[in-house]
């Protein structure tokens, strides 16, 4: 391992715990990444001693850098170069029952691996002299990154008890790194899962998004859901579980449909917020769903439905109350539009339309729609598919044409006002509308002598005259 501690930082820490006659390692993450070859910049650095007096001291070595430290937990942190470099003093650390704040007291390198969460994270790599680049590793973290496995090094029942975060920690490293958790480890999430109560919604959050984010979220989901912690920390994703037949006829399981999309969103795209877009671009279904003698199961409105409770969601889940919700809100809406669209014949005015409403998310929402075209059949797929492609060559076409994307109607409530000498009043909307509905229809161009002319003729017909420059 000598080869990969190289880097002029890892020699300075070693120089300095030569000196001071402590003993440094690297630990965590970075060391599991090395054995992973996941190139990674955060490194930590545990040492049986003081970690903020041995930060101090890299820092100035490494040429004068600044130093954060967090006395309350002994902590310190320094960045070189796009390095992050977090220095801790060994620990040990007892857990009450309500706080996932553990007591702290000063500790061995075993007492500090022991407090980590999981064997393939409590690897570490020694970084003085005379056995530079040797491996600590107590608990079989090395062979259990071969089996590709998630284990606690301790009772999994005592570490998600501790600090029940490790239970989402567990779901989100199987999902990131594929890896499967080891049974004990999961019955110990099954057993503590009631206990995710205690931590705070942002870190739950942290984990999902990274869950979200991984290259295939559905294996995060489908744990959390296995584990039970899903119905606690996301019901209305749970509540999408689950197929009803009536008359023989049944609908699809709109949870694993869901979890579909987000697998084929994700191979497009990196945005956090249209994936989570796909994750609950069907969240209203069951609050929609309906069973009708002729037509079968019927969702009607599901998408509106969706669309409120994405506020509602995000509010109660703590996520942002932006533009990054409104952004979800807005996709979650429209998100039936373009496939309804490719099982007609492709008008003008529809695309018009669409592009109108959709703005600059328009390839968002194309992108969000083709990953939710699931089927088994597969010449139905292909059929859409070859539709959707009609679609987008149409948006394009229509938008060279007419620039309808973000457009405002081109003549505005001033100069209907002043033309036929209004004062404020809803006349003057009625017009504005006519007048976008005109150009979204095809009936004029959307430029401002056509608009005039037929805001003269809308005028006219509500019986209202120009007055005369
Ligand atoms: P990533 O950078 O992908 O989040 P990581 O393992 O580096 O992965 P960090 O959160 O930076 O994650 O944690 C660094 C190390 O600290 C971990 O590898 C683990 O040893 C330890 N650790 C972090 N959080 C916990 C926790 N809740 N319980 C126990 N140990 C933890």
């Amino acid at each position: 391992m000598t080869d990969k501690l190289q880097h002029r930082v890892f020699r300075t820490i070693s120089d300095i715990a030569e000196e001071k006659k402590v003993d440094a390692y690297v630990i965590g993450g970075y060391v599991r990444d090395i054995f992973l070859n996941r190139p990674s910049k955060d490194i930590d650095i545990v040492v049986v001693g003081s970690g903020i007096d041995l930060a101090t001291e890299t820092a100035k070595r490494l040429g004068n850098l600044k130093v954060t430290t967090f006395k309350n937990f002994g902590t310190a942190m320094i960045k070189y170069r796009d390095m992050e470099i977090e220095f801790v003093g060994a620990r040990k650390e007892s857990y009450n029952r309500n706080s996932r704040k553990p007591i702290v007291e000063d500790g061995t390198l075993e007492d500090d691996q022991n407090r980590r969460d999981f064997t393939i994270n409590a690897l570490a790599l020694s970084l003085n002299k005379k056995k530079y680049g040797a491996l600590l590793d107590p608990f079989g973290g090395l062979e259990h990154l071969k089996q590709k496995l998630i284990k606690t090094p301790l009772a999994p029942d005592i570490t998600f008890s501790d600090d029940p975060l490790r239970m989402m920690r567990a779901i989100r490293f199987a999902t990131q790194l594929n890896f499967r958790i080891e049974e004990e480890t999961f019955e110990g999430i099954i057993k503590t899962r009631e206990r995710i109560s205690i931590i705070s919604k942002e870190r739950i959050n942290d984990e999902l998004n990274k869950i979200i984010l991984a290259d295939k979220p559905s294996i995060g989901f489908k744990l959390l859901d296995k584990a039970g912690l899903l119905e606690l920390i996301f019901p209305e994703l749970s509540a999408l579980k689950g197929v009803e037949i009536k008359n023989g006829i049944g609908h699809k399981d709109n949870f694993y449909h869901t979890l579909e999309v987000l697998d084929r969103l994700a191979p497009y795209s990196n945005d956090l917020w249209l994936r989570w877009a796909a994750l609950l671009h069907d969240i209203g279904k069951p609050a929609s769903k309906r069973f009708d003698e002729k037509a079968g199961w019927t969702f009607y409105a599901h998408n509106y439905i969706g669309a409120k409770m994405t506020e509602q969601i995000f509010k109660k889940m703590k996520l942002p109350a932006n533009e990054k919700m409104k952004f979800v809100q807005k996709m979650v809406k429209l998100h039936m539009r373009p496939i309804a669209l490719s099982e007609e014949t492709v008008t003008d005015s529809a695309v018009r339309r669409l592009l109108f409403e959709a703005g600059d998310d328009i390839d968002n929402l194309m992108t969000l729609c083709e990953a939710d075209i699931t089927s088994k059949n597969e010449e139905k797929v292909k059929r859409y598919l070859k539709n959707f492609e009609l679609v987008r060559q149409k948006l394009r076409e229509i938008e060279q044409k007419d620039h309808v994307r973000n457009f405002q109607p081109p003549v505005s409530g001033e100069v209907i006002m002043k033309t036929f000498s209004l004062k404020p009043c809803k006349e003057i909307g009625d017009i504005k509308s006519a007048i976008k509905e005109a150009i979204l229809d095809g009936e004029i161009k959307n430029d401002y002598d056509e608009a005039y002319r037929y805001m003269l003729k809308i005028g006219k017909e509500m019986g209202l005259e120009p007055v005369s420059e």
